[in-house]
């Protein structure tokens, strides 16, 4: 056996109790687990602080010194203890509110201490709560320079395994890895970059000297991490192009041209006839296609999969529309339904919310093939559904979609079928090389003409009754108007109550009969939902008072101001998303952000963002900073962002350059047969067989 397979609990310093814990809290097994528990920070134990020095710039000091004396000061919950240390040049108090009696019994007053710790100032009075405390002694060395700080959990904590702790167990490891690591990089790529050895990496990110050496170490493991990764992606999309059979969509007949010649109700942007061409390219061929298509919102994405998926009907195959809520699955069905009106298609739909016997109906003309354009929510992932010949899938605002979800619609035939992920929310480079590095990638990158640029406006409360009256203008001349709450979580009782007395006084300011109202939220009944936001857009009614059920791409073109409440509760993709329901006609439109007055400094940035820009791209990358990219793209769960040390957003120079490294490597070698590139090929192999398990290509 490898000493890194080696059951953690061999580990000097670990034993049965604790191993148990670090298995359950951290997932740590092995000693190899442990040595990838790497710090998530560093703090410097190099300098050793005079007390007297001390000031508020430092954000962390260390003293050397005595402690004089011990004081227990308040009682029950502001008992604290106090332990004046002196050195050469003065006397600062160090404080505990835990502990106490522990702490208390263990200070030997006559030792010399290193102290380390944050300091903090009451009334101009410095002081360190909590501070580490180690008695000067032989091993003083260990002491000093770089230390590492481990996450760590607090039933860890309990049975002595703070992060100090931790650092001490990885010191009882380290000696046992001499000439047990593998490198897994070629000799060209650590000459290239002067990259220290995969070995000395691991042990300076655990034990650094200095912060020089740190860093370099720190480099190299990160760039380790996005190369295999990059390989990863870019070896699979080299493969799958090259092997993955696709049906052919050879022709473009009827459906395709008479549409395009007698029904497209206007001309396409130069974007979209871009795209169609790319995507026509890749169908037409006999490799199946995985292609991603960012838009930002408006920009006719829709319009785009639907002559797609009419390349599919003509070759005669079925084609599929995937959305992520009923409501947009509707009215992607009604809008489809509507453009191929006078052509002859069978285009069905299938939701949730359709009932026993239809569905069964319907599931039969889909597997008979009689249904040629299904359009859906995740209802269509169910393995009930079966389809005849499935030829072409579109996944619209995928981000909403599990990767495993998404994996499941291609098992259904005997070859995959084309697939056409588009998303709306524009997504920087970085970020889309790593998560759909293995897919292909168009861009609509203009909006059709005539729109007209959507003013956006942060007001607070004080402002309400201009807002109101300017509403009742645009209600005036014909607009339509959308009030949204927050309802992050569908469920949350205060959210709720928020808009039911939203709506009552929003009744109150818009009375019948000159106003009409609609509300939809999470907690309605589909049909009700589905009631409501039909008469909205149907022009019945003028106020959609909702929360963000209209979130993604419901499309009324005549409503033209987009009121967000309490918008700095909202993320900024979401607030970029709802703001594009408005600006889709021809008429001026706005956006009205209203706000409280206290409003975290990211709340700031948001709201100003929204102010500053209607570009999607800019937006994502501001977004992208503030939340990084598992809470941005949903994919927290899903592992594909969950790095060990590289940060895609800080990262993202080493990103570029692994990836070129990966990409001529491949160019060379795509098999990693080359006997310089033996180290790698004996990484990859492994890391490729466990990825698989999560891919989101099968
Ligand atoms: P999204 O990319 O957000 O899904 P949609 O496909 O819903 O955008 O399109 C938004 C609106 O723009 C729709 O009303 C659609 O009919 C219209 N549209 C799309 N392409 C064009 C175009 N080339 N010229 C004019 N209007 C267009
Ligand atoms: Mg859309």
């Amino acid at each position: 056996m490898h000493v890194l397979a080696t059951p953690i609990e061999y580990l000097k310093g670990v034993g049965p109790v604790r191993s148990e814990l670090l298995k359950k809290e951290l997932r740590i097994f092995t000693y190899e687990d442990l040595l990838m528990h790497f710090p998530f920070r560093y703090v410097d134990k190099s300098n050793i602080h005079l007390i007297s020095n001390i000031n508020d710039t430092l954000a962390y000091v260390q003293f050397r010194g005595k402690i004089v004396r011990l004081e227990e000061k308040g009682l029950k919950r502001s008992k604290r203890l106090i332990a004046y240390l002196r050195d050469s040049s003065g006397e600062i108090e160090l404080i505990w509110f835990k502990s106490i009696r522990w702490i208390k019994a263990n200070i030997k007053l006559d030792k010399e201490y290193i102290v380390f710790g944050k300091p903090s100032f009451y009334s101009g009075r410095p002081s360190l709560v909590h501070p580490d405390l180690d008695i000067v002694d032989e091993k003083i060395n260990d002491q000093r320079g770089l230390h590492g700080v481990y996450s760590t959990t607090e039933k860890l904590i309990n049975k002595g395994l703070n992060s100090r702790a931790i650092s001490r167990i990885i010191r009882n490891l380290i000696p046992l890895l001499q000439n047990n690591i593998d490198e897994n990089l070629s000799k060209e790529l650590i000459d290239k970059y002067r990259f220290p050895s995969k070995q000395d990496a691991l042990i300076n990110i655990h034990l650094s000297k200095d912060l020089k050496e740190l860093e370099k170490s720190q480099k190299r493991l990160k760039f380790e991490e996005l190369f295999f990764l990059q390989l990863h992606l870019i070896k699979t999309k080299i493969i799958r192009n090259n092997k993955s059979i696709g049906y052919s969509l050879l022709h473009l007949g009827d459906n395709f041209n008479n549409y395009y010649k007698d029904h497209l109700k206007f001309e396409l942007t130069n974007a979209q006839k871009r795209v169609i061409k790319e995507i026509r390219l890749d169908v037409k061929g006999d490799k199946q296609m995985n292609r991603l298509l960012q838009g930002d919102v408006g920009s006719g994405k829709t319009i785009v999969a639907l002559l797609s998926m009419l390349m599919a009907i003509d070759n005669g195959f079925q084609a599929c529309i995937m959305a992520p809520t009923e409501i947009l699955a509707q009215q992607h069905y009604e809008t489809i339904s509507n453009e191929l009106s006078e052509m002859d298609i069978n285009i069905n739909i299938l939701t949730g919310s359709i009932k026993t016997k239809a569905r069964r109906e319907l599931l039969e003309e889909l597997v008979n093939g009689d249904v040629q354009l299904l359009v859906g929510t995740h209802a269509l992932l169910e393995d009930k559904v079966k389809f005849n010949n499935l030829g072409f899938v579109v996944i619209d605002e995928q981000h909403r979609f599990g990767v495993a979800q998404r994996a499941k619609l291609w098992k259904k035939n005997k070859y995959p079928p084309h697939i056409l992920v588009m998303t709306a929310t524009p997504i920087p480079r970085t970020l889309s090389m790593t998560l759909y590095g293995d897919l292909d990638v168009s861009i609509i990158d203009e909006l059709p003409p005539g729109r007209k640029e959507i003013q956006t406006l942060w007001r607070s409360d004080s402002s309400r009754l201009k807002i109101i009256r300017f509403i009742r203008e645009q209600i005036k001349i014909g607009r339509q108007i959308y009030i949204v709450f927050p309802l992050i979580d569908e469920s949350a009782k205060l959210d709720y109550k928020n808009l039911i007395e939203g709506y009552d006084s929003i009744v109150r300011e818009f009375p019948l009969p000159d106003f009409q109202v609609s509300v939809v939220h999470g907690q309605m009944k589909s049909e009700d939902k589905e009631y409501e936001m039909q008469r909205f857009v149907d022009g019945k009614t003028d106020i959609m008072v909702a929360t963000t059920v209209i979130e993604v791409g419901v499309n009324v073109p005549n409503a033209s101001v987009m009121v967000i409440e309490s918008a700095e509760r909202f993320g900024l993709s979401q607030l970029h998303q709802l703001r594009g329901r408005v600006g889709r006609g021809a008429n001026q439109s706005y956006c009205v952000l209203m706000s409280g007055n206290k409003i975290s400094s990211d709340g700031k940035i948001r709201l100003k963002t929204m102010v500053d820009t209607n570009d999607g791209f800019k937006i994502a990358e501001v977004d992208l900073k503030l939340r990084g990219p598992g809470d941005m793209m949903g994919t927290k769960q899903s592992g594909i962002l969950d790095f060990k040390i590289a940060d895609i957003v800080k990262d993202n120079k080493i990103l570029v350059y692994a990836r070129k490294e990966v990409e001529s490597l491949l160019d060379d070698d795509l098999d990693l047969s080359k006997s310089e590139n033996i180290n790698i090929a004996r990484f990859y192999r492994p890391y490729a067989r466990e990825r698989m398990g999560w891919s989101r290509i099968s």
